[in-house]
């Protein structure tokens, strides 16, 4: 049996972060990822934005490592010359029964140490982005856009300048807590067994039964899965945006707002689709949703000019009709198996927060199993 040092499970944008993390502290790292690529889950279907840090509860680990992880994001992205822009965002109350949700917003973005929003009157907006219409706004400087396949490429390339290495078509297929480390059973094209000391499960929307696989892991401490989807309309033809534009938060998502890609190119989404299984096709029957909601703040978007375009799905840990759960990074303080960390629910922003939460989870590696 080979034996490493540490192994991370997946190679999405946080599980990448993580590997990095660890290389970078001096571990023999191996990556096991089920695919052919990385990155090829969650992290290549997303908004790509990073974002400043208004939404979530103040004290919850997303608030944390989301105004961690942006400041430590950018700082990254300058150094490497990653493929980014901080292009700002307009968040946009359409009528005024949305004011107080928009005042309440502005105070949250506050406790969560987000100081820079500026608020906004409809003319105001009017001159940054003439097609918007809106009764007021906020506007946030600090949120920007970022070439995520770039970002994890770069995250690779620093797991490999350190030593550490990736396996392919390597899903995880079963495992054992054992004395001396875990055990873990490797499928895919070449079948083998590793020991391993360390282990981070980054496995996304398969964290769970990643979880599951490994006998010794109790049973109860693994969350529930809910997957709800979300579906991105391209807008065809030129955008008139230049910023990314965002309506007040809907329930389960932050609603259908625009994002822009790094070439200028707009597109719609995402909204919140609850499923069963995971599947990306785009219904085009959803389309009337979006032009819906869309000409609440743009009520000049042609007919025609949306076009189904991707999904992702958020890896939630509670249904629908339930508040929005806290990213979950199970380490031995929790689950009582030495050296492992399983994290769970990764939704949005996982991106913004990879470096942190890459940080966070190496961190609660070192924490001490609590005796039964
Ligand atoms: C619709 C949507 C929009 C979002 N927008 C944003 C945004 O704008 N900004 C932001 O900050 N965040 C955003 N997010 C969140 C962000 O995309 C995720 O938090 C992040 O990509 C999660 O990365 P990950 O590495 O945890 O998971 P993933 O990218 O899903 O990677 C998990 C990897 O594990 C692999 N795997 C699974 N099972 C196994 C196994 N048994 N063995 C080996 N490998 C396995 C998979 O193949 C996959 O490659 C969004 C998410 C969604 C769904």
């Amino acid at each position: 049996m080979d034996r490493v040092d540490s192994v991370v499970i997946g190679a999405g944008v946080v599980g990448l972060a993580v590997a990095r993390a660890l290389a970078l502290a001096g571990h023999e790292v191996v990556i096991l990822e089920a695919e052919r690529s990385f990155g090829s889950g969650t992290s290549s279907r997303n908004s790509e934005v990073i974002h400043a840090g208004l939404y979530y509860p103040t004290g919850s680990l997303k608030a944390g490592l989301c105004v961690t992880g942006r400041d430590a994001l950018y700082a990254y992205c300058h150094t490497r010359g990653l493929p980014h822009r901080r292009c700002g965002k307009l968040i946009v109350a359409t009528d005024s029964s949305q004011m107080d949700r928009l005042a309440a917003l502005q105070a949250k973005a506050l406790a969560n140490g987000v100081t820079d929003l500026v608020p906004l009157d409809p003319a105001a907006v009017q001159a940054m982005e003439p097609a918007i219409r809106c009764v007021a706004a906020l506007w946030s400087p600090s949120t920007g856009i970022i070439d995520s396949h770039a970002l994890m490429l770069s995250y690779l390339g620093d797991v490999e300048a350190a030593g550490g290495a990736i396996a392919y078509e390597s899903p995880l297929v079963g495992g054992s807590v054992t004395r001396d480390g875990l055990v873990l059973e490797v499928g895919g094209a070449s079948p083998c067994a590793i020991l391993a000391r360390t282990v981070v499960n980054a496995a996304g929307l398969g964290a769970q039964a990643v979880a599951r696989l490994i006998r010794g892991v109790p049973p109860d401490s693994v969350p529930g899965l809910y997957l709800a989807k979300g579906n991105y309309y391209a807008l065809s033809g030129r955008s008139p945006f230049s910023r990314l534009i965002y309506p007040i938060p809907e329930p389960g998502g932050l609603g259908v707002h625009v994002t822009i890609d790094l070439g200028g190119q707009a597109r719609f989404g995402p909204d919140v689709e609850w499923v069963e299984q995971v599947g990306y096709d785009v219904d085009p029957a959803r389309a009337e949703r979006f032009y819906a909601a869309v000409r609440r703040y743009w009520p000049d978007l042609p007919d025609d000019a949306l076009v189904p375009g991707y999904a992702g799905i958020r890896p939630k840990l509670v249904g629908p009709g339930t508040a929005d759960s806290d990213f979950m990074i199970q380490g031995p303080a929790e689950h009582g198996v030495p050296g492992l960390v399983n994290l769970y629910g990764i939704e949005s922003p996982g991106l913004t927060a990879s470096l942190a939460l890459a940080d966070r989870a190496v961190a609660s590696l070192a924490s001490v199993a609590i005796p039964a």
